[in-house]
């Protein structure tokens, strides 16, 4: 077959070597600690839950319109206009997952040879979407400013110009989870008003998080027609199999987005929107729960560091954070997994080589036992 050149562009995950090394480790009888997921380890909500099979019993079954059944359309923008985004359910689009509303927005929004400006470390996923719809990237490592945006304003300043057609901000931040501060994106607003850029705000982790409550970009002056804010249900409900996230702007993105939506997906599973207007309405106490399960794990998790002497930026949301290892990360995660049984993933994969990312999105029990597995192999 002659595949297309589009396709040769991406490269499959960096994660992959990780995750296959663990599952032959595991297949031989190794008892691996697993702190390289990117989802909650807890069941989704039963009430949710109860909705979806509820939703399947009444027939809720086959199609539904393509951008999404109204309730659900008009519960996510309720929930955008108490975050203070001017939004009804025509700015919506319900998709099966935050990925597909990410990679439909950089499909409506990118043109061969447009440049997409990255805050490094950032999730592995934007760099191969932009490839696919053909963009150029230019990053901004904010690495040397403990992965905060703020102290790194006059980078940004440096890499945007009027030739950047999209700059991508996630906060809470996969991998690093950092909280950018309001005067952060307040200067990501200046910059993207001077030199009418849109910004892409994927608000996935926003209700994990440890301290002040992160503003949605969306809110701040000149930003409401320049915003395409995403989130999702995997990380805040515990939903990551369910499929379920959207995508929310102007009107006339939702139109062009919802193009390719109707052409690719048609629309998200039925009775997976009922089941998510259950998690929107009526999951605060789940939710809290969670965030302070995980609360507690990052403490225990950043003091077990402290005592082994591995400073670790301290995250304010989602549940990652990123520890220095050795210069060669990839080599550290391989060998943290074949000596101490212990799965991460590469610092490099997200741009930032020298880290590896742990999830805390594990019982403390097994967070322990891996710091202690890593110190016995010498690895911390
Ligand atoms: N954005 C970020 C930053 C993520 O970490 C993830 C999941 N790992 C997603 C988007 C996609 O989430 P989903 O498709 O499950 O909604």
């Amino acid at each position: 077959m002659n595949f297309s050149e589009r396709i040769r562009r991406v490269e499959p995950s960096a994660t992959l070597a990780i995750s296959n090394l663990a599952a032959e480790l595991e297949a031989d009888g190794a008892d691996v600690v697993d702190l390289s997921v990117g989802e909650p380890d807890f069941p989704t909500p039963e009430n949710v839950v109860d909705a979806g099979k509820a939703a399947m019993d009444a027939g809720h079954t086959g199609y539904t319109s393509s951008n999404g059944i109204p309730e659900l359309r008009e519960a996510i923008a309720a929930k955008l206009r108490e975050d203070g985004l001017d939004h009804g359910p025509e700015n919506v689009i319900v998709t099966p997952g935050a990925k597909q509303a990410l990679y439909e927005t950089m499909q409506t929004l990118v043109d061969d040879g447009d440049e997409v400006v990255l805050l490094d470390p950032a999730w592995v996923s934007y760099e191969a979407m932009v490839k696919l719809a053909g963009g150029e990237l230019n990053r901004v490592d904010l690495a040397p400013h403990d992965f905060q945006l703020e102290p790194a304003l006059d980078e940004l300043a440096g890499a945007i110009s009027e030739d950047t057609e999209l700059l991508v901000v996630n906060s809470p931040n996969n991998p690093t989870g950092a909280v950018y501060s309001d005067a952060a994106l307040e200067g990501v607003a200046d910059l993207a008003v001077d030199n009418d850029v849109t910004v892409l705000s994927d608000e996935i982790y926003a209700e994990i998080t440890y301290g002040e409550e992160p503003t949605s970009l969306g809110t701040f002056d000149g930003m409401a027609d320049r915003t395409v804010t995403v989130n999702g249900f995997s990380k805040a409900y515990s939903m990551t199999g369910w499929r379920l996230g959207y995508v929310a702007g102007p009107e006339e993105l939702v139109s062009e987005a919802g193009k390719l939506h109707s052409h690719s997906v048609s629309c998200a599973t039925n009775f997976v929107q009922r089941a998510g207007v259950e998690a929107l309405e009526n999951t605060d106490d789940a939710v809290d729960e969670m965030v302070e399960a995980f609360a507690e794990r990052r403490t225990f998790l950043l003091d077990r560091l402290d005592e082994e002497g591995v400073g670790a930026p301290e995250p304010d949301g989602a549940f990652y954070l990123m520890i220095p290892v050795d210069e060669d990360d990839q080599q550290w995660c391989e060998s943290a997994l074949e000596d101490a049984h212990v799965a991460t993933v590469p610092g490099s994969a997200f741009g930032a080589p020298g880290y590896a990312r742990i999830s805390y999105a594990n019982s403390k029990e097994r967070i322990g036992e891996a710091v202690d597995r890593l110190v016995d192999a010498d690895l911390l």
